[in-house]
Protein backbone atom coordinates (compact mmCIF):
# COMPACT_ATOMS: atom_id res chain seq x y z
CA UNK A 1 0.00 0.00 0.00
CA UNK A 2 1.31 3.40 -0.64
CA UNK A 3 2.73 5.40 2.02
CA UNK A 4 0.48 8.78 3.19
CA UNK A 5 3.96 10.99 3.35
CA UNK A 6 1.58 13.78 4.32
CA UNK A 7 0.26 12.28 7.09
CA UNK A 8 1.18 13.85 10.52
CA UNK A 9 3.49 11.93 13.01
CA UNK A 10 1.15 12.56 15.94
CA UNK A 11 -1.37 10.72 13.94
CA UNK A 12 0.66 7.72 12.78
CA UNK A 13 2.03 7.38 16.61
CA UNK A 14 -1.61 6.93 17.09
CA UNK A 15 -1.66 4.26 15.13
CA UNK A 16 0.62 1.87 16.85
CA UNK A 17 -0.19 -0.50 19.15
CA UNK A 18 2.12 -1.70 22.33
CA UNK A 19 2.58 -5.18 24.46
CA UNK A 20 3.50 -3.35 27.44
CA UNK A 21 6.15 -4.92 29.44
CA UNK A 22 5.47 -4.76 33.64
CA UNK A 23 9.15 -3.49 34.13
CA UNK A 24 10.59 -0.38 32.38
CA UNK A 25 13.22 -0.81 29.96
CA UNK A 26 14.76 2.77 30.07
CA UNK A 27 16.59 3.96 33.59
CA UNK A 28 18.32 6.96 33.88
CA UNK A 29 20.49 7.70 36.47
CA UNK A 30 18.69 10.30 38.63
CA UNK A 31 21.77 11.36 40.34
CA UNK A 32 23.02 12.68 36.44
CA UNK A 33 19.77 13.86 35.54
CA UNK A 34 19.22 16.36 39.24
CA UNK A 35 22.12 17.71 37.94
CA UNK A 36 21.66 17.62 33.88
CA UNK A 37 21.24 21.45 32.18
CA UNK A 38 19.79 20.49 29.04
CA UNK A 39 17.72 17.49 29.55
CA UNK A 40 18.23 16.35 25.69
CA UNK A 41 15.72 13.06 26.39
CA UNK A 42 12.73 15.45 26.84
CA UNK A 43 13.73 17.24 22.96
CA UNK A 44 14.79 14.36 21.07
CA UNK A 45 12.48 11.82 22.09
CA UNK A 46 10.13 11.24 19.38
CA UNK A 47 7.09 10.16 21.59
CA UNK A 48 7.87 12.40 24.98
CA UNK A 49 8.57 9.60 26.92
CA UNK A 50 10.73 11.97 28.63
CA UNK A 51 9.40 15.05 30.80
CA UNK A 52 11.57 16.11 34.19
CA UNK A 53 9.05 17.88 36.76
CA UNK A 54 10.99 20.98 38.24
CA UNK A 55 9.09 20.98 41.53
CA UNK A 56 9.45 17.44 42.61
CA UNK A 57 12.99 17.22 40.56
CA UNK A 58 12.39 13.65 38.86
CA UNK A 59 12.48 12.75 35.52
CA UNK A 60 9.43 11.09 34.51
CA UNK A 61 9.53 7.90 32.32
CA UNK A 62 6.57 6.82 30.51
CA UNK A 63 8.45 3.88 28.63
CA UNK A 64 4.90 2.34 27.63
CA UNK A 65 5.20 4.86 24.21
CA UNK A 66 8.80 3.99 23.68
CA UNK A 67 8.84 3.59 20.08
CA UNK A 68 12.32 1.97 20.64
CA UNK A 69 14.24 4.25 18.04
CA UNK A 70 17.30 4.64 20.52
CA UNK A 71 17.91 8.52 19.97
CA UNK A 72 17.84 8.88 23.63
CA UNK A 73 20.34 6.88 24.21
CA UNK A 74 22.54 8.39 21.59
CA UNK A 75 22.38 11.72 23.15
CA UNK A 76 22.59 10.94 26.79
CA UNK A 77 25.20 7.67 27.95
CA UNK A 78 23.57 8.27 31.42
CA UNK A 79 20.06 5.89 30.54
CA UNK A 80 20.65 2.50 30.90
CA UNK A 81 18.86 1.43 28.23
CA UNK A 82 17.46 -2.27 27.23
CA UNK A 83 14.97 -3.38 24.95
CA UNK A 84 11.70 -4.56 26.49
CA UNK A 85 11.50 -8.34 26.95
CA UNK A 86 10.87 -10.47 24.15
CA UNK A 87 7.25 -9.59 22.85
CA UNK A 88 6.60 -7.02 24.31
CA UNK A 89 7.06 -3.03 23.58
CA UNK A 90 5.83 -1.58 20.89
CA UNK A 91 4.56 -3.52 17.48
CA UNK A 92 5.12 -2.36 13.73
CA UNK A 93 2.65 -3.11 11.05
CA UNK A 94 2.74 -2.49 7.59
CA UNK A 95 0.34 -0.61 6.42
S1 LIG B 1 18.33 11.09 31.07
FE1 LIG B 1 20.19 12.12 30.44
S2 LIG B 1 19.56 13.87 29.17
FE2 LIG B 1 17.78 13.15 30.34
S3 LIG B 1 17.77 14.43 32.18
FE3 LIG B 1 18.87 12.53 32.69
S4 LIG B 1 21.00 12.98 32.33
FE4 LIG B 1 19.80 14.57 31.28
S1 LIG C 1 14.18 4.91 22.38
FE1 LIG C 1 13.28 6.60 21.15
S2 LIG C 1 11.09 6.54 21.62
FE2 LIG C 1 12.15 5.31 23.20
S3 LIG C 1 12.49 6.71 24.87
FE3 LIG C 1 14.35 6.75 23.61
S4 LIG C 1 14.05 8.44 22.15
FE4 LIG C 1 12.03 7.96 23.05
Amino acid sequence: MEENMSEKIEDKLYKLKYNTDSKCHLNPDESKCLQCIEKTCTIVCPANVYSYNENEKKLAVSYEKCLECGACKVVCKHIQWTYPKSGKGVVYKKS
